[in-house]
C-alpha cells in the first residue's frame, strides 16, 4: 500500500528538526545567543554547500559565457561611495516612544501605531544597512571601511581585470558566491532574514538595450533550476517591483518568490542595473570600464542583468518543501524528501547488526561507496530506526548489508527512501545500480 502523505511543515517543526539533527543551531547558544543568528551543523553545511555546488554547475561551470569570482568581504569605502550604497542604501526606521522598539516602517502594517503596543510611532528615518568597521588599529574616520552588503559590487570592480585575463566576449558573465552583511532593523523567520548571510549573484554583462531579452531568460533559468532540484512549481512565482520599490541602481525587477512556512517571501532578486555600476565606477576612479566592441569599432558601458539567490533562503525553501509526515501503516514517519543531488548524505550504508560477521564486508561496501558519493556508515540501534534517522534528514537510498550477503549471495538490499522499496544487487554491481536509483530520483550528476 502506497503510504499517505501530508504535508504539515511549520516553522517551529523545521526549527526543531534542524537543531535535532545538526541542521542549523542557533549561534552563541551557551552564551544565550545573539539575535536571529544561526551556525550550520553537520548536516546543515553539506547541504548548503550541496545547493552552492549545484549553483555554480548551473551558472558557472556547464555554460561557455560564464565565468567565476572570489572578491574581498571589504573593499575600498570609495566602493561603496560609488555604488550609491553610502548614500541610499536604507531602510525606513520608526521608534516606539513606549517600549523603544524600533521596527522597519515598510513592513508593518498600520505604518502608525507600535504592534506591540499600540502607541504612536515616530516619524521614520532612514537608517543605512552597511555594518561599520575599522581596518588597521587606528580608529578614526580615515580607517572606517564597510563589510560588503552584496556581493555584486567585487565584480563590478573587477570588470576591467576579468576582460584583459579571459577572452570573455559580449554577453557574458561574471558570478561569485559569498558572504554578505547587512544591518538589518528587524531580522526573524529563522534563517529567512539575517544580518550575516550568503549570496550567490551574477552580473550578466549585454550590449546596451539588450536587457530585456536577457532579463526574461535568466528569470527562466533561474525558476528551471529551482524546479529541476525538487521546488515544486506551484510553490514559486515571480513578482515584478513597482516603480516605487525599485533600487537606486535598478530598471525593473522581478523576484522569484517562494511560499515559506510562514506565507510568501522572496527568494531571489533578477534585476536590471543597465549601465548604474560600470558608469559610476569609471567616473568614480578615473578607470574606464568599457567593453571594446571589435565587430563596431567602438567602446561603451554594457549593460547588465544580476540574479542574485539567498543561499540561506534557498536552504530554508528546499528544506521547507522537503519535509513530509507521512502515515504508513505502522506508525507516523517523517523525512526530508530533498532531490539527491542536494541531500546532505546521499547513501547510507547499514549493517543488520555489529556482528563481527558483518562488520568487514559492510566497511568493505563503505569504503567503496564513499570514494563515489556523499556516504554514512551507521550501525547503532535497530535497522527500524537507523531507516527512520536516515529518513528524517533526508538520504535518498540505503544499503543493507544482512547474513546473506556474507554467507550466501554476496548481494546487498538496495532501500528507497520515497517507495521503502527494496531490491537485491550484487555487491559487485552496486555502483551503478546505485547511479541508476539515484537519476531515477531526478539525479543528473551520475
Ligand atoms: P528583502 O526585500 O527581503 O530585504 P532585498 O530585495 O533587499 O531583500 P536583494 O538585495 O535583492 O534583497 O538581495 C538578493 C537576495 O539576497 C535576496 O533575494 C535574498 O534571498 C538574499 N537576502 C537579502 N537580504 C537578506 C537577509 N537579511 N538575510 C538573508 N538573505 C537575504
Amino acid at each position: 500500500m502506497e503510504p499517505s502523505s501530508e504535508k504539515k511543515v511549520t516553522l517551529p517543526k523545521l526549527v526543531s528538526l534542524s537543531k535535532r539533527r545538526g541542521f542549523v543551531f542557533p549561534a552563541s547558544e551557551i552564551y544565550g545567543g545573539i539575535g536571529s543568528t544561526w551556525d550550520y551543523g553537520p548536516l546543515g553545511v553539506e547541504l548548503k554547500r550541496n545547493i552552492k555546488d549545484a549553483w555554480w554547475r548551473s551558472v558557472v561551470t556547464q555554460r561557455d559565457d560564464v565565468v567565476g569570482l572570489d572578491s574581498a568581504i571589504i573593499q575600498s569605502p570609495r566602493v561603496w561611495e560609488a555604488s550609491g550604497h553610502a548614500e541610499v542604501f536604507t531602510d525606513p526606521l520608526v521608534e516606539c516612544p513606549e517600549c523603544r522598539k524600533r521596527f522597519r516602517a515598510d513592513h508593518l502594517e498600520d505604518q502608525l501605531r507600535c504592534p506591540d503596543d499600540g502607541s504612536t510611532l515616530g516619524d521614520p528615518r532612514q537608517f543605512n544597512l552597511m555594518f561599520k568597521t575599522f581596518s588597521g588599529p587606528v580608529e578614526d574616520s580615515a580607517n572606517q571601511v564597510w563589510l560588503r552588503p552584496e556581493t555584486a559590487q567585487g565584480i563590478f570592480i573587477n570588470f576591467e581585470n576579468v576582460l584583459n585575463s579571459t577572452r570573455m566576449k559580449l554577453p557574458f558573465g561574471i558570478a561569485q558566491i559569498g558572504k554578505s552583511f547587512r544591518n538589518e532593523i528587524t531580522t526573524g523567520n529563522f534563517i529567512f532574514r539575517t544580518r550575516e548571510f550568503e549570496q550567490a549573484e551574477m552580473e550578466f554583462f549585454v550590449k546596451p538595450g539588450q536587457d530585456e531579452e536577457w532579463f526574461n531568460y535568466w528569470i527562466n533559468q533561474r525558476m528551471d533550476w529551482f524546479i529541476k532540484l525538487g521546488i515544486d512549481s506551484s510553490h514559486l512565482r515571480i513578482r515584478k517591483h513597482e516603480d516605487a520599490e525599485l533600487s537606486h541602481y535598478s530598471r525593473g525587477t522581478s523576484d522569484i518568490e517562494f511560499d515559506f512556512p510562514w506565507g510568501v517571501g522572496e527568494l531571489e532578486g533578477i534585476a536590471r542595473r543597465s549601465d548604474f555600476d560600470l558608469a559610476s565606477h569609471s567616473q568614480s576612479s578615473g578607470t574606464k570600464l568599457e567593453y571594446f566592441d571589435q565587430d563596431t569599432g567602438t567602446s561603451y558601458y554594457p549593460w547588465v542583468i544580476e540574479p542574485a539567490l539567498g543561499v540561506d533562503r534557498a536552504a530554508l525553501a528546499f528544506m521547507s518543501d522537503a519535509y513530509t509526515e507521512e502515515n504508513t501503516e505502522k506508525d507516523q514517519r517523517v523525512l526530508f524528501k530533498f532531490h539527491p543531488d542536494i541531500a546532505p548524505v546521499q547513501i547510507a550504508v547499514l549493517p543488520l547488526s555489529r556482528n563481527e560477521k558483518l562488520v568487514p564486508t559492510a566497511r568493505g561496501v563503505f569504503n567503496e561507496i564513499r570514494s563515489v558519493f556523499p556516504a554514512q556508515y551507521d550501525d547503532a540501534q535497530s535497522i527500524g530506526r537507523r531507516y527512520r534517522r536516515q529518513d528524517e534528514i533526508g538520504t535518498p537510498l540505503c544499503i543493507t548489508i544482512d547474513f546473506e550477503t556474507v554467507e550466501s549471495d554476496k548481494a546487498v538490499t538496495i532501500r528507497n527512501r520515497d517507495t521503502m522499496q527494496q531490491s537485491r544487487t550484487l555487491i559487485k554491481d552496486l555502483i551503478p545500480e546505485i547511479k541508476d536509483h539515484l537519476s531515477s530520483m531526478g539525479s543528473t550528476r551520475c
